[in-house]
Parts: structure tokens; sequence; C-alpha cells
């Protein structure tokens, strides 16, 4: 993992609030990395970015709205290594339409060993981790062998 990051943001409804207030107060460190989200997310991603930082014109890279393919889109980036950190506020107190891209979305971050937040409060921990704007090496489990192991 290079120093320059590449982070993915989403955060259902409920938690678009947090998601903002999140980014308000780290925007200086966000704005280093490169940002990619979900479309609504985005749109008020970059809202925070544009009011804030007029002059230094930050893009936030906007996928599809989540329900609509998204994150599935954000899944993609994961499985081709593309995506560091996930930063993905969950809300566990409604269904989501697109309950099954959102398993999938966790079940491939588990897989590509990305650093992954589901809550607040582990973002926090991320974004004040010394590696947050440093080099990283990932101790990855190889599944490789595991698809290997089922073709024989
Ligand atoms: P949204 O998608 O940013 O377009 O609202 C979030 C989600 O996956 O629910």
């Amino acid at each position: 993992m290079r120093k320059l990051k590449n982070i993915g943001l989403i955060a259902h409804d409920a938690c678009k609030k947090d998601m903002v207030e999140w980014v308000t107060a780290n925007a200086g460190q966000l704005a280093r990395h490169s940002l990619t989200c979900t479309g609504t997310t985005g749109r008020l991603v970059q809202e925070v970015f544009d009011q804030k930082f007029p002059d230094m014109k930050v893009k936030v890279h906007r996928l599809k709205s989540g329900p609509l393919g998204g994150d599935q889109q954000m899944g993609a980036l994961i499985a081709s290594e593309q995506l560091d950190i996930l930063v993905f506020l969950t809300d566990p107190m409604t269904m989501q339409p697109h309950d099954v891209d959102v398993k999938a979305l966790i079940r491939l971050s588990t897989i590509a060993n990305i650093v992954v937040a589901y809550t607040r409060s582990t973002a926090d921990f991320i974004i004040s981790s010394d590696l947050f704007d440093d080099e990283y090496e990932a101790v990855c489990r190889n599944h490789e062998e595991y698809i290997q192991r089922i073709i024989e």
C-alpha cells in the first residue's frame, strides 16, 4: 500500500449525516488521498470539499448510486486491487434493497484484506493511525491455494 491511498466512502441514508461530519472533521487529511464514493454519498462529500477548500478543487470520483450498482462498482475496484481503504457506514436498523450487493462488498473486502471501517469509531481509529499517511505492507492470505485445491 503506497503512501497515497485509494479510499472508498459509502454511507447508507441514515448514516449520511455521520459521513458528512466525519469528512468535514478530517477533510485536510482526506484531501491528500484519492477518494471514490457511491453516487449520493459522493455528491455530499464533494460539497464538503468545495465549501472547505474552494481553491484546492478536490475531485471526488463518483460511482453510480449504491442501490443502482455503485456498491458493485466499488467491489470491482477492490477485486482489481484499486482500493486500499473502505469507510462504509452501514445502517443496521433498515433493510436495504441492495442487501446482496452490501454483503458482496463486505466479502470482497475481507478477501482482498483491505482496511475497512463499518463504524465511525473505526474510521476515527484508521485515520488517526500513523499508517494512514505511510506505506504499508499487508500480510495476505493466499486464496489461490484454496482455488487450486478445488480444481485438483
Ligand atoms: P449512495 O449509495 O451513496 O448512492 O446513497 C449508498 C449505498 O450503497 O446505499
